[in-house]
């Protein structure tokens, strides 16, 4: 996305070559209509008004500009999922919670799909050969969701039979869907009753144990080590039903920062899943927001897992994951 760094401070009426390319950016993510083809390099109504539409789900300055927060918005990692679109719902609705009026920033699948039973058994693809702190990252990541919902996730051998298949893969691999090669997609996962949740084996993935990291873990200081346990609590919320959240704090905010883990659900996490399945009965908080309030307070959105030094050092990162309806 660094390439992006030349159009600071485009502006309607400019030509600029290479310019065609933030347009099909915008349409990857639902700003563009997809039956626009043949993008020119010039700044153009068209990329005024996806400009806006986007500055607006960013919180942006709607200035119809590409500048400085714009282009910086658009060079972080992110996830390939639409933000807005066709299969996706945006539901932004007022919930109280007690005396506090609050914004729900979750999104819905179109449609609503769900999984129709509780019990939910996922299992790892045998070829693999995962070593057991991957399995039990991916694991971690099911408890959590699980924690606040009536749903149950089990690990099964049973691979063929599983409702969620987890799998590694390079490139091609049949799903209709490519990877890519060392960053650009990381995983994509598919909403109910698909359940089909794919990594990109060609990244440098990054396992942590507590705050240790995992013993065949890679270097996490690489410029292009990714935090499993990140990637995977965003992706399950996406098999789970979840569209993506406008919230910076929540799993489902597209982007993850480079450097930050981002492991814990939060308030607008919980309410999302709530909404589709109820909280956990087996939860000692009646309500469901004072469940999650309860939950969250004190905990941190996010963690820095390597140091300031790196991190002022950053590169330029390219997308997140991926999903796909
Ligand atoms: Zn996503
Ligand atoms: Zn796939």
């Amino acid at each position: 996305m660094d390439k992006f760094k030349k159009f600071t401070g485009a502006r309607s009426g400019k030509i600029i070559e290479g310019l065609s390319e933030v347009k099909e950016y915008l349409q990857n993510y639902g700003y563009i209509s997809e039956s626009a083809t043949n993008f020119t390099n010039s700044f153009d109504e068209m990329l005024v008004s996806a400009t806006k539409l986007y500055q607006q789900y960013y919180n942006i300055e709607q200035t119809g500009r590409l500048d400085e927060k714009t282009i910086g918005q658009m060079m972080v990692p992110r996830c390939g999922k639409r933000d807005i679109g066709n299969d996706t719902s945006f539901m932004q609705h007022s919930a109280n919670h007690g005396n506090l009026q609050s914004i729900a920033h979750y999104e819905i699948f179109e449609g609503r799909p769900r999984w129709k039973k509780r019990a939910l058994t996922f299992s790892f693809l045998p070829q693999n050969k995962l070593p057991d702190n991957y399995k039990k990252t991916i694991a971690r990541g099911f408890s959590k969701w699980q924690a606040v919902t009536p749903l149950s996730f089990r690990e099964t051998g049973s691979y063929s039979k599983a409702d969620i298949k987890i799998g590694f893969y390079s490139r091609e691999h049949g799903c209709g869907h490519a990877f890519d090669g060392v960053l650009g997609e990381l995983a994509h996962a598919y909403a109910p009753p698909f359940g089909w949740f794919h990594f990109d084996n060609d990244e440098n993935w990054v396992v942590h144990q507590g705050d240790q990291l995992g013993h065949n873990s890679k270097d996490p200081t690489m410029l292009t080590a990714i935090d499993l346990e990140s990637v995977a609590m965003h992706e399950i919320g996406h098999l789970l039903g979840l569209g993506h959240s406008v919230d910076r704090n929540a799993i489902m905010f597209p982007t993850l920062t480079y450097g930050v883990r981002k492991i814990e659900l939060q308030k607008d996490d919980v309410d999302g899943i709530q909404s589709l399945y109820g909280a956990n009965p087996d939860s000692s908080e009646s309500s469901p927001s004072s469940h999650a309030q309860n939950l969250f307070r004190g905990t941190p959105a996010v963690s820095r897992w390597w140091g300031p030094t790196l991190l002022a050092a950053k590169p330029a990162m390219a997308l997140v994951d991926i999903i796909f309806l």
